[in-house]
């Protein structure tokens, strides 16, 4: 799947139909009096959000959209027919902003929640509302009100209670697919996650939490290497952050270091997302062989020294991973 978390679209907003002119015409009666409709409203534009859709991508071929004009009024008094709404459909978790500006206008964090953009133009009055007794024969009647126009950007932030973020091949995705049934693509290279993975934990006599496995953070990702930083805003709304480490890869400073490396990356990004509570998970102790175990211990009171919560897990053996369940139906 390609996977879409910004788009900036144009919207337009439908024309009133314009109001008509028109007299009676009866037998008999030579000059009826004015009977011209008024034109129809113009289309309005809204925006909806879907815990159907996952991405914005649907937006990355379609950037324009405009609803149907108004029909005009017409004789006997008929008026137009309003032009249709148009709803753009947009994840749950997309927020709404005027491009122009930058103001947000919406956070549409329900499935159904709706956003009123732009409402269409008003319909103009057909001659009939402007007899009056001096002027009973109206030869004019009111243009329609023109739609408007503006651009939106759509920013997808995940709805997830987690977060799981560490450093590229630590075994973020493989975690992921552990606590949820979620597949995300797992192999040997440091970017194969290209998008935020979402699971689903279920837990016994629990809340199903949502799960985002965010692609790598490397050093100088929220200046803007790497993945990292265009997936920070997908834990903007977690509760927790989980980070993985990779326990193979580094010494006891080494991991200490990494993590380090990894809350500078937040703090930069938005120091907001260092007050979220945070675990930190020593992942791959299946290789460390059994004279290396002392390696978990120097590490963990490394760790305890610096005032850090932290689990040895495997997330491709499962070793510690009903533990962290545990941790986690706890938490929530
Ligand atoms: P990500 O980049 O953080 O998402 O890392 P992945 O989940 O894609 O894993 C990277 C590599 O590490 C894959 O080859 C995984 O099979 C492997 N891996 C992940 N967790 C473990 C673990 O606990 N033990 C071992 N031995 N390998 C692991
Ligand atoms: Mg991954």
């Amino acid at each position: 799947m390609r996977f879409l978390d910004e788009a900036v679209v144009t919207v337009r907003s439908g024309n009133g139909g314009r109001g008509c002119v028109s007299f009676r015409k009866e037998k008999y009666i030579p000059r009826g009096g004015p009977d011209g409709g008024d034109g129809g409203d113009g289309g309005s534009i809204k925006v909806r959000a879907s815990s159907r859709l996952r991405t914005l991508i649907q937006y990355n071929s379609r950037k324009f959209f405009k609803a149907p004009n108004g029909a005009p009024g017409r004789g006997k008094n008929q008026t137009g027919k309003n032009g249709r709404d148009i709803v753009l459909e947009v994840p749950t978790g997309t927020v709404v902003a005027d491009q122009e500006t930058g103001e947000v206008l919406a956070d549409l964090v329900r499935d159904g929640e709706e956003f009123f953009v732009l409402p269409g133009g008003r319909g103009g009055k057909g001659n009939q509302h402007f007899a009056t007794p001096t002027q009973r024969a109206p030869r004019f009647a009111q243009p329609g009100e023109p739609g408007r126009e503006m651009r939106l950007r759509f920013s997808l932030k995940s709805l997830a209670d987690i977060g799981i973020i560490g450093l590229p091949n630590a075994g973020k995705s493989t975690l992921l697919s552990r606590l949820t049934t979620a597949h995300p693509r797992i192999d040997d290279y440091p970017f194969s996650t290209l998008v935020p993975n979402l699971g689903v934990l279920e837990l016994e006599d629990h809340a199903p939490l949502t799960i985002a496995d965010i692609p790598g953070l490397i050093e100088g990702a929220s200046q803007g290497r790497g993945l990292g930083h265009r997936f920070l805003k997908h834990i903007e709304r977690t509760q927790l952050l989980l980070h993985v480490i990779d326990i193979s890869a580094h010494s006891p400073d080494g991991i200490l270091e990494s993590f380090m490396i990894l809350k500078h990356e937040l703090e930069a990004y938005d120091p907001a997302l260092l007050r979220k509570a945070q675990m930190v998970l020593i992942n791959k102790i299946d290789l460390l062989g059994s004279c290396r175990r002392d390696l978990l211990e120097r590490t963990g009171k490394a760790l305890s020294r610096a005032g850090f919560e932290f689990l040895a897990i495997s997330a491709l053996t499962g070793e510690g991973i009903d533990a962290l369940k545990e941790i986690l139906s706890k938490k929530f």
